[in-house]
């Protein structure tokens, strides 16, 4: 069996290699090649903690496995990162324990490539601003994988406690990027691409303030309660997600479709539009919505790719097990 460490991952995995591993497994999934199983979630009664299991099989890439963990709300205190989590891969002609990869970068880097693939399939061509709503750990990682897709120019930002938004302003200038904080009318008036992620669980942006032709990648909401947009925007929308059965019961869309605005049907599976089976956005205004909720599949895609990568630059630790 095969180990990678955290402290390994940031010299072997690029945001190159995230963004080809999850564009490929959407592409996967929408194909009928990838499934996810069931996701577990649950307040395990000790820590204050929330553990839980996203788990998957990926037949074109045969990536079987799960990602553990969750969140330890006292883990800063230990200097320790809240987030933990671990991904697990097992031989798909075996069933025999394959690797163990350290899980926390590799979440923000395959979360970042998601809006990332969404902006290249679904932005205009011709966007110029990004908007940014958030200025968590996350943050950063967005904003790196995002303006590697379009040639933007400035980035704005807003973020509900804005001690944090220095985060965004320091990322915009390692890009290269001015950055300006706004409220969220200028932010949705002026961003042609808006990137949401927080642990919200009330409407941040608000319907009137997007204005028409803008895509919007709503990142944070991954779990059944929390909202970053309005349910009217996602109604407005043309609606794209990861994975439909996520996306209607934690994801963005739950709002919208227990209001019986949106409907199941009308959203469509990203990889549809990476694999030419949608045409994505249809026209210069119309606004584009990505519900990325995070699956496992994304996980043992880009920790897959890790133990490539280990295992040819020979810094893969091998135990028998
Ligand atoms: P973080 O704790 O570092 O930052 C939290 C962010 O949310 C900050 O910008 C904070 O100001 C903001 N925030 C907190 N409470 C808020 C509220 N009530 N209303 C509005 N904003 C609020 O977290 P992070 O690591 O940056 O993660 C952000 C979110 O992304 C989390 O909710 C996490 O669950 C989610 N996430 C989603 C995926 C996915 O695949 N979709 C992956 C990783 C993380």
């Amino acid at each position: 069996m095969i180990i990678v460490p955290e402290k390994e991952i940031a010299g072997l995995l690029g945001r190159a290699e995230a963004f080809d591993a999850v564009e490929a497994v959407f592409a996967a999934m929408s194909r009928g090649d990838a499934y996810n199983f069931p996701v577990i979630r649950e307040a395990i009664g000790h820590a204050d903690a929330l553990y839980g299991f996203k788990s998957g099989f990926d037949r074109a890439g045969l990536s079987l496995g799960l990602k553990s963990g969750g969140y330890w709300p006292g883990n800063e205190a230990k200097g320790l990162t809240n987030h933990q989590s671990t991904v697990f891969l097992f031989d798909a002609d075996t069933g025999q324990a394959k690797a163990v990869v350290g899980g926390n970068l590799l979440t923000a880097l395959r979360t970042a490539a998601a809006s990332s693939v969404s902006i290249k399939h679904l932005a205009r061509a011709d966007a110029k601003v990004l908007g940014m709503i958030g200025a968590g750990h996350q943050s950063a990682f967005q904003m790196r994988a995002a303006v590697e897709q379009r040639n933007f120019e400035k980035v704005i930002g807003w973020n509900l406690h804005p001690e944090m938004l220095s985060r965004l302003a320091e990322t915009a200038t390692e890009l290269d990027l001015p950055f300006e904080a706004v409220d969220l009318n200028r932010l949705g008036a002026e961003a042609d691409v808006i990137i949401s992620i927080t642990s919200s669980f009330d409407a941040i942006l608000m319907d009137a303030q997007v204005t028409p032709g803008t895509h919007i990648a709503c990142m944070g909401t991954d779990t059944k309660g929390k909202q970053e947009v309005e349910a009217a925007l996602v109604a407005r929308a043309t609606v794209f997600t990861d994975e439909i059965a996520q996306a209607v019961t934690i994801g963005e869309c739950q709002h919208a479709v227990s209001a019986g605005t949106k409907s199941e049907g009308d959203i469509v599976e990203i990889g549809a539009v990476i694999n030419g089976t949608h045409p994505g956005r249809s026209s210069q205004d119309e606004v584009t919505l990505f519900d990325g909720t995070g699956v496992g599949l994304q996980d043992l895609a880009v920790a897959s790719k890790v133990v490539d990568l280990a295992v040819e630059k020979g810094v893969a630790t091998v135990v028998d097990f």
